[in-house]
């Protein structure tokens, strides 16, 4: 049996992790689950799964926690501290699908207790993409990628040296605005942004989607995973989310992932790998999908992508200032104090500020230094946030 935890468990990367495992439970033994508010779905599923221990990450869920599970023998535990000690249990195969900056320290846990990390936490490579990937080494543990377009150009290198690869290609949707004229983008309502065309996920990452800072990690997380020139890496606007990446090699050849919009396949993969097993997702018929479709992305649409080019080319701890200026801005938008279009805004200024702290972005990459520059930066985004307050007004 295979040793397996699950942090982020109650999130819709867990939830279809857990799809996955509860078909063949057989196979493995679940070590940790953890989740946030949803303390009801957890217990369920470490009750269900069998686990060692149920970790909320907010401390006054713990009563309701303990409640949940009493009688079962699965351990009840709460907070930061506990998510992290949860990580240290012995594991070969962790799931990192907490969202945010949250995600990095269990994850670097996880490696350093030589687990394999299936990564869904992608915020983890935007903001300490080095040290990760050090730790990964260093303690000879594997990441695998589960981002869907990660996933997809992981699967185009097998086999193949990395030399030879002249670009990478990474797929966008374009989200739920793409073809909204633009006049009308700053008014987009939360719940406009909250629904995606083609992928059921969770609400952050789906805002993410439409405003194009999803992308704009992404090519941050394969300059970091695939250890690419950032000029090699180009974003391509594919409305039916069907190719999910595409590699091209120095013969001119470009291979294409295709596969149904469904994360299972990505996680499957990370699952199984470096087998290839069953999967309970669609087959396509691309001779009823007929057409694919692609377009160049719009600049002036998505401000994010060239703000990514931007944190890729001044380095250092520049990618947890803008992962947690991002992080800050969509809380400002979810909690309806700014405009979809005044997110962008609120991170480049962020960048801006914090850009010239040559001690802060230029410090060492440590675990200790990456928070340090990752709560600068929401100090300095709240600020920016609360001095501008009628952005919201003057667009109405
Ligand atoms: P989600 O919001 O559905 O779930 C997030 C999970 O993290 C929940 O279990 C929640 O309880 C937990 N969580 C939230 N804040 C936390 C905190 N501060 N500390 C500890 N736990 C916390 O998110 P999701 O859509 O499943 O995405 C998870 C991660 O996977 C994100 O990094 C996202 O970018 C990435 N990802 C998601 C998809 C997708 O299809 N959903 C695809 C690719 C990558
Ligand atoms: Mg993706």
């Amino acid at each position: 049996m295979r040793k397996i935890s699950i942090f982020g468990a109650t999130g819709s990367i867990g939830q279809s992790t857990i799809d996955l495992i509860a078909r063949d439970p057989e196979a493995y033994d679940v070590v940790a689950l953890s989740g946030g508010h949803n303390v009801s779905r957890l217990a369920e599923d470490a009750i269900r799964l069998n686990a060692d221990v149920a970790v909320t990450a907010h401390n006054e869920n713990l009563p309701a926690l303990r409640d949940a599970l009493s009688g079962s023998g699965v351990e009840a535990a709460a907070g930061e501290n506990a998510i992290e000690e949860a990580a240290c249990r012995p594991a070969d195969w962790v799931m990192s699908a907490i969202v945010g900056a949250a995600g990095l320290l269990p994850g670097l846990r996880a490696l350093e207790n030589r687990a394999t990390l299936a990564l869904a936490n992608k915020e983890s490579l935007v903001t300490a993409g080095p040290l990760i990937m050090a730790t990964a080494q260093a303690h000879h543990a594997r990441i695998l990628p589960v981002d869907s377009e990660h996933s997809a150009v992981f699967q185009g290198l097998v086999g193949e040296e990395m030399d030879a690869v002249e670009r990478i290609i990474i797929t966008a949707s374009g989200g739920a605005f793409r073809d909204w004229p633009m006049e009308k983008l700053a008014k987009a309502t939360l719940a406009q942004a909250s629904s995606h065309p083609n992928w059921d996920m969770g609400q952050r990452i789906t805002i993410d989607s439409a405003s194009m800072f999803n992308k704009a990690l992404e090519v941050i997380e394969t300059k970091e995973y695939f250890q690419i020139d950032p000029k090699k890496i180009e974003v391509l606007v594919h409305p039916q989310s069907l190719v999910h990446a595409l590699v091209g090699f120095n013969d001119g050849a470009l291979m294409a992932h295709l596969g149904a919009p469904d994360m299972r396949h990505a996680i499957g993969y990370a699952l199984h790998w470096p087998a290839r097993r069953d999967l309970p997702v669609e087959r396509l018929d691309l001779a009823s999908v007929a057409k694919l479709e692609f377009q160049a992305p719009d600049d002036a649409r998505y401000p994010a992508l060239r703000l990514a080019r931007e944190v890729m080319a001044a380095g250092g701890l520049t990618g947890a200032v803008f992962n947690a200026a991002k992080e800050i801005a969509l809380d400002g938008f979810i909690a309806g104090e700014i405009g979809f279009m005044d997110m962008a805004g609120i991170v480049e200024e962020t960048l801006t500020v914090l850009g010239g702290d040559q001690s802060l972005i230029q410090a060492a990459m440590t675990l200790d230094n990456v928070r340090a520059a990752d709560h600068m930066a929401r100090v300095r985004a709240r600020e920016i946030m609360r001095a501008a307050p009628n952005l919201i007004a003057q667009q109405g």
